[in-house]
């Protein structure tokens, strides 16, 4: 629109304004006719074009023009030396500048104008004027006008209403607003030196939202207006709030709260952090705790000190499922135990088959990854994976190894790893300790036993006899049972030894030991009491009983043939037995020894190979013939 492009700049200007803007030459234009009371004819400023690129008239300086419409801004208001008045025809407001108007002109006045274009750094005015009053009209109703739209000549010199933040003001001969629109555009409010003083400035604080009514002045790159077009406002009326300043975070509060926000947001997290690993550390510790206790109760054997430790496992949930493996005697592995966090699931997983079925060799060292392989494909048909498997170690290599099982296919956290390798270590000293502590206990036996038996013929030993009566003795009295004591002396054994040597001779004492053994049952005690003498005590025996049993005894001895002690020859003994009955004939274990032992003399004297009865009581058994 070529005339809202033909913008009058209102303004400024120092003394280099005189120079800058010097009338071209009058230039007889042909649209108008003469004699209309101005010396020259004028074109009507509407026919003027300005150059589309820099907004400026270059081929139509100088030129005569003419315009007609209502003074907006007076020259008293804008009191410049170079700018009269503010004129807006039907499309755009143009600026008057003359030397000479003195005529005085007020906003309303309906005036007509002519005088020469001109221009001042890139803004078109009208220089030199002559003016004629016309008449007085409203003033031209305020356009709304955004700061962003208002970029541009189009609307020079327009009347107009616009809104937005304030911002910044600058007091001096004139004053200065610096306003934000809601779009982010920004614009200046310029206040001539006229109305500067009849502003209370309190009322418009950084920050509020303001609408100004006023004239859209210059574009320039020009101080003050470098911020971009400015609007003069000539009336304390025309600028009018809207709204307060919003309360604001002030630069320094948000500057120190947003580190301090940041440093709790990450204290908060280093505590949550914290507290998750704390708790992590309590269920590990709790596990152990409990493992600890399940399986330092003394005298567990292996099979339930691995059962518990599988227990313990699964019930704090480290693993869904345990196994433990030992080495057999053998070299192969054997399951010691197993447990599940479901009960309803039976683990069907031989750890030991899969192991030397891929490599027996290996089954000593820590499973490879091709066992740990076989070990899932085994697993995964039971919807299960292999957690971890352990060794477990020993002082002499591994005793055996540790699996854990989980139902999902993830690798244990650092916790689970923690808490499995402490497990092992664990339980690996507890059954190393349970098989020393049952080896101890093997070896004690044997030692015992070696303490309590002879060695020639593995009959118990007269320490023994002793022990045993001290605690059976007093049992039978006060249960009223029977006991007998039997002395069994071999007959004329020194012969034995003369004939064949020594060395015979304990081969038959062995011999006759082994028969006695035989003969005896369960409850009954044979002793070796030294030499080639035996003691017999017969539980729950009466005379009768004991007797019986004594003739037995030594019928079956005289009957035996030993072939094999000497090569080519039968060898053949006999023995002397005395009897004596507990509460027959005494009832101390030495008054007991002395009448057996004497009946046994009284078997010798009567002729040997016979058994005698202890005291008067004396029953003569038949002498073997
Ligand atoms: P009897 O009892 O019938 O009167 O005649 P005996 O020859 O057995 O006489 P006595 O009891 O006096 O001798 C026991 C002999 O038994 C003495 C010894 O040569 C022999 N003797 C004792 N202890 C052992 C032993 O541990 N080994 C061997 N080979 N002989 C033994
Ligand atoms: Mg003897
Ligand atoms: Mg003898």
């Amino acid at each position: 629109m070529p005339l809202s492009r033909l913008l009058l700049l209102l303004m400024l200007l120092g003394p280099t304004w005189q120079g800058a803007a010097t009338p071209a030459p009058l230039s007889h234009g042909a649209a108008e006719a003469a004699g209309d009371g101005f010396p020259t004819p004028a074109v009507d400023i509407a026919t003027l074009l300005v150059d589309a690129d820099d907004d400026t008239v270059p081929d139509r300086l100088g030129e005569r023009a003419r315009v007609r419409g209502v003074v907006t801004i007076s020259p008293r208001t804008l009191s410049s030396a170079y700018f009269r008045a503010v004129v807006q025809d039907d499309s755009a407001g143009i600026v008057l500048f003359s030397h000479d108007l003195s005529m005085p002109l007020a906003p309303g006045e309906l005036i007509e104008a002519r005088g020469v274009v001109g221009q001042f750094q890139g803004a078109v005015q009208l220089q030199d004027v002559e003016v004629e009053r016309i008449g007085r009209a409203p003033l031209p109703e305020p356009v709304p006008l955004s700061a962003r739209r208002a970029y541009s000549w189009a609307h020079m010199g327009q009347r107009v209403r616009v809104e937005g933040r304030s911002g910044g003001v600058t007091l001096n001969s004139f004053g200065t607003m610096q306003v934000t629109g809601d779009d982010g555009a920004e614009l200046t409010l310029y206040f001539p030196e006229s109305v500067v003083r009849d502003f209370d400035w309190e009322h418009y604080p950084h920050g509020t939202h303001v609408a100004a009514t006023g004239v859209v002045s210059i574009y320039k790159r020009t101080w003050p207006y470098d911020g971009g077009f400015q609007v003069i406002v000539t009336d304390p009326g025309d600028l009018a709030v809207l709204a307060p300043p919003a309360p604001q975070w002030h630069g320094w509060a948000l500057w120190t709260a947003l580190p301090v926000a940041v440093l709790l947001v990450l204290a908060l997290l280093v505590f949550l952090l914290a507290q998750r690993r704390q708790k992590t550390r309590r269920h590990e510790l709790a596990t152990l705790t409990a493992l600890s206790t399940a399986i330092g109760v003394p005298d567990l054997d292996r099979e339930q000190l691995a059962r518990r430790a599988c227990d313990i496992l699964t019930a704090y949930g480290i693993a869904e499922a345990a196994l433990v493996h030992v080495f057999d005697g053998r070299g192969g592995l054997q399951r010691l135990a197993t447990s599940s966090a479901d009960p309803a699931r039976a683990i069907n997983f031989d750890l030991g088959a899969l192991l030397q079925a891929s490599d027996p060799g290996a089954v000593a060292s820590a499973p490879s990854q091709e066992h740990r392989r076989l070990i899932d494909q085994s697993l995964s048909a039971q919807g299960l994976t292999l957690l971890a498997v352990h060794p477990l170690p020993s002082l002499s290599g591994t005793q055996g190894f540790f699996a854990a099982l989980s139902s999902r296919n993830r690798r244990p956290s650092a916790m689970q790893d923690r808490t499995l390798l402490s497990a092992v270590k664990l339980l690996a000293l507890a059954l190393e300790n349970s098989e020393i502590r049952q080896r101890a206990r093997a070896e004690q036996q044997e030692l015992h036993q070696l303490a309590m038996t002879d060695e020639l013929t593995e009959l118990y030993n007269r320490r023994f006899l002793d022990e045993y009566l001290r605690v059976q003795l007093p049992l039978t009295k006060r249960r009223g049972g029977h006991m007998a004591f039997l002395a069994i002396d071999i007959d004329c054994f020194k012969p034995v030894n003369d004939t064949w040597g020594h060395e015979v001779g304990d081969r038959v004492l062995a011999r006759v030991a082994a028969e006695i053994r035989h003969c005896t049952r369960s409850g009954d005690l044979a002793v070796r009491m030294g030499g080639e003498e035996f003691l017999i005590v017969l539980a729950d025996a009466d005379v009768d009983d004991a007797t019986v049993f004594a003739e037995r005894l030594r019928e079956l001895i005289q009957d035996k043939r030993f072939e094999d002690v000497v090569p080519g020859t039968a060898l053949q003994v006999t023995v002397s037995i005395g009897v004596a009955v507990f509460g027959v004939h005494g009832e101390s274990a030495a008054a007991l020894l002395r009448a057996s032992d004497a009946a046994m003399y009284l078997s010798k004297r009567s002729g040997r190979n016979r058994t005698t009865l202890a005291d008067d009581s004396r029953r003569d058994a038949p002498a073997s013939a």
